[in-house]
């Protein structure tokens, strides 16, 4: 299936949207005005693989954080903006790399001022359509925001934009639960061309967080729709990072650093598996480069996943095999097993 068209958007260093790759966001959960805790947050992100990163702007003293914020990280920054125009005036003074405003709530009369204010700066705006923040005129009386709902509101600030001749434009839908993210999407990216920012909204913790974001972005990115992507969960924000290369990855858009084959284990496993997976992972956080490693209970699907992997251990009786590029280079003991399979990994990760 063709990738859904749109414009490229440029956000810093980072493009979105055409065929650039898709780009995983992630947000602070710091005080933006502690400058010193956001950057030492923004920086660990960075380096678990996140490529814009967003910040919460509530205040004057945060925006007027912006720029400090700025000059100590690599990767786009982007301020979140509600309500209030002059927030959005002064961090584009401080200069960020974009904007998200949510139509939801943002004064309408102070519109005209951001767009010439974006436009003489070169930075983007995202519209962000929130399912609990939707206009009250489109609400009407409803509890409920529909998708269609959510359509109806990014289109008609979309207008506006137009109206104002701003097309350097990102849009966001998102609601809390999978089916209303992606119908909201799939409408809109049937009537527009700007680069869409997929996210399932407050989706809750860790575990059915992933979940979820994985189930609409799975279904949504296999249609080729979505350009960049914000795992939100209430956890760390280094697990959305994670849980938004792991989505990737296994879509088979991104590659990033390794990939763990490893068996569920049964009363065949020979070996240590989850264990060594664990400490597999552990090893090999840091590592940018792809690389694929195989952690197979018994001989029945061993060797074949070991085939394919760069490095592989695979229990037999009483031992252990190890593979490299597919071939055995190693049998040892079962109690040797992780001790003999670190050597080599880390051997291994000396070239990466
Ligand atoms: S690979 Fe072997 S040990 Fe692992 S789940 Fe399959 S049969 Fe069980």
């Amino acid at each position: 299936m063709a990738r859904h068209k749109t414009k490229v958007i440029k956000i810093g260093k980072v493009r979105i949207g055409g065929d650039f790759p898709i780009t995983v966001q992630s947000m602070t959960n710091t005080a933006t005005s502690n400058v010193v805790k956001t950057v030492e947050q923004i920086k660990e992100l960075e380096n678990a693989g996140c490529e814009i990163i967003r910040v919460g702007v509530p205040d004057l003293k945060a925006a007027k954080a912006l720029s400090k914020i700025r000059e100590e990280i690599n990767i786009p920054l982007v301020a979140d903006i509600h309500f209030s125009a002059d927030l959005a005036l002064e961090a584009i003074n401080q200069g960020v790399d974009k904007i998200r405003i949510n139509p939801g709530n943002f004064p309408k009369s102070g519109l005209e001022k951001i767009v010439r204010l974006a436009k003489k700066k070169k930075i983007p705006i995202r519209i962000g359509i929130n399912s609990g923040s939707l206009e009250k005129d489109i609400l009407k009386e409803q509890k409920k925001a529909t998708a269609e709902m959510m359509v109806k509101s990014a289109l008609r600030f979309i207008k506006l934009m137009e109206r104002l001749r701003f097309y350097d434009l990102v849009i966001s839908l998102k609601a809390p639960d999978v089916q209303r993210t992606i119908k909201a999407n799939e409408l809109l990216a049937k009537k527009v061309n700007y680069p869409l920012h997929l996210g399932v909204t407050e989706a809750g913790r860790e575990f059915s967080g992933t979940i979820k974001s994985a189930l609409a972005f799975g279904v949504l990115l296999s249609k080729r729709i979505g350009d960049t992507i914000r795992v939100s969960l209430s956890a760390d924000p280094i697990q959305e990072v994670k849980a938004g290369w792991e989505i990737l990855k296994s879509l088979g858009l991104r590659e990033r650093g390794v990939t763990i084959v490893s068996c569920p284990t049964c009363a065949r496993t020979e070996i240590d598996v989850i264990g060594i997976s664990k400490e597999i992972e552990n090893l090999t956080c840091q590592i940018i480069k792809p690389f694929k490693v195989a952690v197979m209970g018994c001989i029945v699907n061993g060797l074949g996943e070991a085939r394919e992997a760069n490095l592989g251990i695979v229990g037999v009786k009483g031992a252990a095999l190890i593979t490299k590029e597919g071939k055995i280079i190693k049998r040892v003991a079962k109690k040797e097993a992780l001790r003999e399979f670190k050597k080599e990994l880390k051997k291994y990760l000396k070239k990466c």
